[in-house]
């Protein structure tokens, strides 16, 4: 693979907690390339040594990103074939890769994906909640103020939310949801994918809340939490359809407030228009 002209940058994927989560062709490629590229080469070190796989490796990381893209580029332009991994799962996904990445295909150079471990389809695979559609949000801002408008901007949502969070800051997160999104909206916590101590729970999010706050132990470790899109919460879509129907109704007749909220919101003519005549009974 190494040494040939038409050299390639692998993306490789590496696991997320459990060593054995790596594909019989991703260790093939780490051992038959010319460098691999890791963000914490301490890191992944002891990965590669697991896998008796002794390919030289060099750093990428967030801060040297840049200057190693000509590096890199030099080396697959000399027929070495290069692959970079990250700390766990797949590379670029809230890991670095993207300039780099970016840049070799700029150069038309070969870019071959090795697929494998990723923490948000692992938790969503598992999660219960749909997954047919869904928008994955990486890390919130750490910062309260700047957290809470990209929630209240997400707010109206209908596809599945997918979010990486430390564990530090779950507590707060989960509270932010309760308040923003409603207490009964569904959410998932997925904790410690792969590891001893796996723990994937879906409940309405004031039910998580507080069994987070009472467990200190689902504080820690690495976490996933998913977040039901709106046009799948039964409850809180009634009390949804409620509050737009009783703002309708005080400017339309019932037909039109019920034809209207059922074109804005997941719910049929029928049951529409069942709502606006109880409201307008009370
Ligand atoms: N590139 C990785 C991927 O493919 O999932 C993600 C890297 S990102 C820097 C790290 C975040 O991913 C963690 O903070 C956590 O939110 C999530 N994560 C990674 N491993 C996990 C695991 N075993 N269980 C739950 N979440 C995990």
């Amino acid at each position: 693979m190494s040494k040939q002209p038409t050299a390639s940058l692998y993306i490789v994927a590496t696991p997320i907690g459990n060593l054995s989560d790596m594909s019989a062709r991703a260790i093939e490629v780490l051992q038959e390339v010319a460098i691999v590229a890791a963000e914490d080469t301490r890191h992944s070190g002891h990965l590669l040594q697991h896998h008796s796989i002794n390919t030289p490796m060099i750093s990428v990381h967030e801060h040297n990103e840049q200057q190693r893209c000509e590096t890199i580029l030099a080396r697959l332009q000399q027929g070495e074939s290069v692959a970079l991994i990250s700390d766990a799962g797949t590379p670029l996904i809230s890991d670095p890769g993207y300039r780099l990445v970016s840049f070799v295909r700029e150069h038309d150079i070969k870019v071959v994906p090795i697929p494998g471990c990723c923490a948000l389809i692992t938790a969503l695979s598992a999660s219960g909640l749909p997954s047919d559609s869904f928008s994955f949000e990486g890390f919130l801002p750490p910062k309260l103020g700047a957290r809470r408008q990209a929630l209240e901007g997400l707010v109206g949502e209908s596809r599945t939310l997918i979010f990486y969070e430390s564990p530090r800051r779950l507590q707060a997160m989960l509270t932010d949801l309760a308040e923003i999104f409603g207490e009964q909206r569904r959410v998932c916590l997925a904790r410690e994918l792969t590891k001893l101590h796996e723990t994937i729970v879906t409940k309405p999010v004031i039910e998580l809340l507080d069994w987070v706050a009472s467990d200190h132990n689902q504080q820690k470790g690495e976490c996933v939490v998913l977040v039901e899109g709106i046009k799948n919460q039964i409850d809180a879509s009634d009390t949804e359809v409620n509050r737009v129907l009783g703002l309708l109704l005080k400017e339309l007749p019932v037909k039109k407030a019920a034809a209207i909220t059922s074109s804005l919101l997941d719910v049929s003519k029928n049951k529409a228009y069942d709502m606006a005549l109880k409201l307008q009974q009370k």
